[in-house]
């Protein structure tokens, strides 16, 4: 738009500037044509004006001295004064009559006619009656009214002279007026042009150097996305998502919350930018507290005119949330901080919702397959491990304990009469018992042992560096345990007790197989002692419980 008016304005410009040359082309020629005129017309004034006196004076001369020789040179002057005059006389005519002058063509003819007379009169009577003649013809007086126009003729052609040179000066000084106000003009656009170039220039270097960011974020923002295809875990997402928040947002510190297990809560998986956190950090917050999570979409406080979240931590910080949600459930909020002073740019909200779009995406990858390998390696309904699960990981753990030459021992669980249950209070009931049962075997249990359902209402559990001695102990509790879990558990489940056997590697077999056969067999041994209690393999071959353990 402004290039497109500098350049009209330089046309304008140019044009104005061929216009003033053009008017004083034009102007320059007029008055030159005139002068020319004029100066045509002075000359036949002067010249005119000349042969009168030429005239005279060769006539006077002739009539002094009497000569023949001075006769001759009166009568060619007076042929030349007819001829020549005449002619002159006539041009001068319109010149005359334009300046309102009176007509010298009568003037002349008068005077020519006097002195013809002249000429006869000295010829015939001498000189004396000549000059008689002359005085009483009033020769002398027409030929000096003749002079007397010409003088005018002449005063009147020198002052328009001296009009047209004025006009000359005049129009000269306007056309160089106008010539140096064009070149000022096209030097001023022509400066205002270069600096509008100059300013084009750069603002396209600065949107090249934009592009430039833009491409680069783009490209970290790719990288990002192929490292958290590689992540297995949530340290990995959170290693990843900080490095690249870093690098993106180096001004915007910020915090990365995830919900927990029972999702009611969100708590700090990792932060980034350390100096520009607020000294208050929650590490975990209610779903409730944040704006974002309330209305599924980012949520920022700017300088205190929009709702701040009930997590924010620091007055004084502005803060955005960002909700990471992908697939339909939403995974976690990430938190930035910036000045309460300065709102957010709005190419940072947009970068922190890449940011956010690329984690939650690598976070719904993650929890997909940890339900797929959930599903594949545990048992859905007691969440306890499957089958597949044990014979996996045997190996690996007997392997392990071989060259730490620690043990392992196996606990082989069955619920007591369990036809029973179902038959009194339903499939469903029985189906509630298992997994009530299995719950208490997974907060029961170390860490390190292994919970797996073995088949039907059998369960199986491997601990690791556990003698056989101690997990008789710790079946002899899960014995007590099972019969309590009517009292203690949430759901109303009837009561029921349960039957172990318990064996270990290397002090009842050599390989696992036959360990855990022992200790089915001392979980058959259970069962005809009476139920509902533990017994070791040595004692199941034995068929005596083992001394000093009570079942209870
Ligand atoms: P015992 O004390 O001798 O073990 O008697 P029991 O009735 O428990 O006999 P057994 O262990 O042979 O019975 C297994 C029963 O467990 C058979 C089946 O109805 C029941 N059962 C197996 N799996 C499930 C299950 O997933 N859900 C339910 N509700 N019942 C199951
Ligand atoms: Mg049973
Ligand atoms: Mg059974």
């Amino acid at each position: 738009m402004k290039a497109a008016l500098l350049a009209s304005a330089l046309i304008a410009v140019c044009a104005l500037g061929a216009a003033a040359a053009l008017y004083s082309q034009k102007h320059l020629q007029r008055n030159q044509a005139r002068l020319v005129e004029l100066h045509r017309i002075m000359a036949d004034a002067q010249r005119l004006q000349l042969l009168i006196a030429d005239s005279k004076v060769t006539i006077r001369h002739w009539m002094l001295s009497g000569r023949r020789a001075d006769r001759e040179i009166s009568a060619r002057s007076g042929e030349q004064l007819r001829d020549v005059g005449r002619e002159l006389s006539g041009r001068l005519e319109e010149a005359l009559r334009i300046r309102g002058l009176p007509s010298i063509g009568a003037m002349l003819e008068h005077v020519l006619r006097v002195r013809d007379q002249a000429h006869e009169t000295i010829e015939q009577y001498g000189i004396e009656a000549a000059r008689e003649l002359s005085l009483r013809a009033g020769g002398t007086d027409a030929a000096r009214q003749l002079l007397a126009v010409l003088e005018e003729l002449r005063r009147a052609l020198e002052a328009e002279l001296g009009d047209v040179d004025r006009n000359l000066w005049q129009g000269q000084t306007m056309a160089l007026l106008l010539l140096g106000a064009s070149a000022l003009a096209m030097l001023l656009l022509l400066l205002a042009a270069v600096g509008l170039l100059a300013r084009r220039h750069a603002a396209a270097e600065r949107s090249r150097a934009e592009l430039d960011a833009r491409g680069q974020e783009v490209a970290t923002l790719f990288r990002m996305g192929e490292l958290l295809q590689s992540s297995h875990s949530p340290e990995d997402i959170r290693r990843i998502v900080s490095h690249t928040a870093e690098e993106l947002l180096p001004d915007l510190p910020g915090a990365f919350y995830v919900f927990n297990n029972s999702r009611d809560r969100l708590d700090v998986l990792g932060v980034w930018g350390h100096r520009g956190l607020p000294p208050r950090l929650p590490d975990h917050f209610a779903p409730g507290e944040c704006w974002a999570l309330k209305r599924g979409r980012p949520h920022g406080r700017v300088a205190g005119d929009s709702l701040r979240c009930d997590h924010a931590a620091d007055e004084e910080s502005c803060t955005l949330c960002v909700p990471m949600q992908a697939r339909g459930e939403v995974y976690g909020v990430l938190q930035f901080f910036g000045r309460a002073d300065v709102a957010l740019p709005p190419a940072q909200t947009e970068l922190a919702q890449a940011l956010a779009d690329g984690v939650s995406l690598a976070l719904a990858n993650l929890a997909l397959r940890e339900k797929l390998r959930n599903q594949a390696l545990r048992d859905e309904l007691t969440g306890l491990h499957n089958r597949r699960f044990l014979d996996e990981t045997l190996p690996r753990l007997v392997a392990h304990a071989e060259r730490r030459g620690a043990p392992i021992a196996v606990l082989m669980l069955d619920l007591d009469h369990f036809k029973q249950v179902n038959d009194r209070y339903g499939h469903a009931m029985g189906d509630a018992v298992l997994r009530e049962v299995g719950a208490l075997l997974q907060v029961r249990l170390r860490r390190m042992d292994i919970a797996c359902r073995y088949g039907g209402e059998e369960l199986l559990v491997l601990m690791p560096d556990c003698s056989a001695q101690e997990a008789l102990r710790r079946a002899h509790e899960l014995c007590a345990q099972v019969r309590g879990l009517r009292d203690q558990s949430h759901a109303a489940v009837p009561a029921v007790t349960v039957s172990i056997g318990v064996a270990a590697w290397p002090e009842h077999a050599e390989d696992m197989a036959q360990v855990i056969q022992a200790a089915d067999a001392a979980l058959y041994a259970a069962k005809r002692q009476g139920r509902d209690r533990a017994v070791p393999a040595e004692a199941a071959l034995a068929g005596t419980a083992l001394a000093g353990l009570p079942a209870e």
